[in-house]
């Protein structure tokens, strides 16, 4: 470990020099199959040839020239962000946070605009919206919070998936201006909501002139079978955040939005100096259409309901064992106990996994996987589960 580099992470004392689809190796050559793919981004794998070669033949003609400019690499993908999604237009930038940031300063100004001075935004128990200090002040964890007070202040926190706890908030408090949600929540280890809960956020939404902003820079992009998780139940948010998987490694994030939503940014409200850069850009442009190409929403939904059958037949019912879950390659074993140990012997075995809030097994692998790498894991995993808890 570096004595040099501030003490932000636990990290494990693994470090890989390189990559093949879903294959990672360290310095001593040993591989690892990439089960969690840098935490939802690398959904293509690793050092994909064309996402590689449209990465090198950028950096050899253009990589940055600033948003003064028009970005013809950024108009492709915006545009091609709104076929997929169905927003109207989107900002973007270099991560996740950022895209969050831009949603709530798109909620002030729509509140400001109806007269409200203190806009409020309804956010969810144990969710995770990023680190920035709005973001973090969003976030449903207590424990990411302490110690950064004063936050930003406009959230109200409810329960995630109590669509009567919102409506309670909307008979006391006239200053709520949007709600704020992951449809999967996935730093909470991919907690799955009710199947009509979206629907009824959009009708408590609308009932209220309130804007639905879905954060979906984890569930996104194809994984959970559909471009993004809301499309499961045909409706549309006001504002979408995405970012992770979208540029398959490179830094990029956006926050899209329709209606009204999408034209309350004007020139010098709101900016960044990367974001939206030719080389990002691209890469999200040769992402998206290789998702397209090769099919790749249908690939997660099957693979990951096969994933999810096969990790009930083994783990269903068995001791430690306290729920198995997913939607599409958003795969979740909840045990009574400290994860840990099994990550641990995951990482011997040569399978990369992580665990959240202590108990969860989150599993986001890439879409690529093979049907026999998706035995694999799945065998391994529950083999540990089964021999060590
Ligand atoms: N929102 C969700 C749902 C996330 O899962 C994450 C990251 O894990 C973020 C926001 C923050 O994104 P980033 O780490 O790219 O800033």
């Amino acid at each position: 470990m570096s004595d040099f580099l501030m003490n932000t992470y636990a990290r494990l004392p693994v470090a890989f020099t390189h990559g093949q689809g879903a294959w990672l190796f360290d310095e001593s050559g040993k591989r690892y199959l990439d089960s969690i793919c840098g935490l939802g981004v690398t959904s293509l794998g690793h050092a994909q040839p064309e996402v590689s070669q449209a990465i090198a033949e950028q950096a050899g003609l253009l990589l940055h020239t600033s948003n003064m400019f028009r970005i013809t690499w950024q108009e492709k993908l915006a545009e091609k962000l709104a076929a997929i999604s169905g927003m109207d237009k989107a900002f973007i930038c270099s991560s996740g946070t950022e895209a969050i940031e831009c949603a709530l300063k798109i909620t002030r100004l729509a509140g400001h605009e109806r007269g409200i001075d203190k806009p409020g935004v309804v956010v969810m128990e144990n969710s995770f919206h990023g680190r920035t200090l709005a973001a973090l002040s969003a976030t449903g964890s207590r424990k990411a919070q302490a110690g950064f007070e004063p936050l930003v202040s406009g959230f109200v926190r409810v329960p995630f998936n109590d669509l009567a706890a919102i409506e309670k908030v909307a008979t006391l408090d006239k200053n709520i201006t949007a709600v704020l949600v992951e449809p999967i929540q996935g730093e909470a280890g991919i907690q799955i909501p009710d199947p009509a809960y979206l629907t009824g956020l959009r009708k408590i939404c609308d009932e209220h002139g309130w804007l639905l902003i879905l954060d979906e820079i984890q569930s996104g992009v194809a994984r959970t079978g559909e471009w993004y998780a809301y499309q499961h139940e045909g409706i549309l948010p006001d504002i979408l955040t995405s970012a992770k998987a979208l540029a398959n490694g490179i830094p990029i994030g956006a926050c899209m939005a329709r209606g009204a939503a999408a034209n309350l940014l004007t020139p010098g409200r709101h900016g960044t100096t990367f974001g939206g850069n030719p080389l990002a850009c691209r890469t999200a442009c040769t992402v998206l259409d290789i998702m397209q190409q090769q099919n790749l929403r249908q690939r997660a939904a099957e693979l990951g309901s096969q994933m999810l059958q096969s990790f009930k037949q083994q783990l269903d019912g068995k001791k430690s064992v306290v729920d198995v879950r997913g939607k599409g390659l958003m795969l979740a074993i909840e045990l009574d106990q400290n994860a840990g140990p099994i990550k641990d012997a995951a990482l011997e075995a040569g399978i990369l996994i992580n665990v959240t809030r202590d108990t969860i097994i989150r599993l986001l692998p890439p879409l690529i996987l093979d049907d026999s790498q998706a035995n694999t894991i799945v065998d391994t995993i529950s083999k540990l589960i089964l021999t060590k808890t």
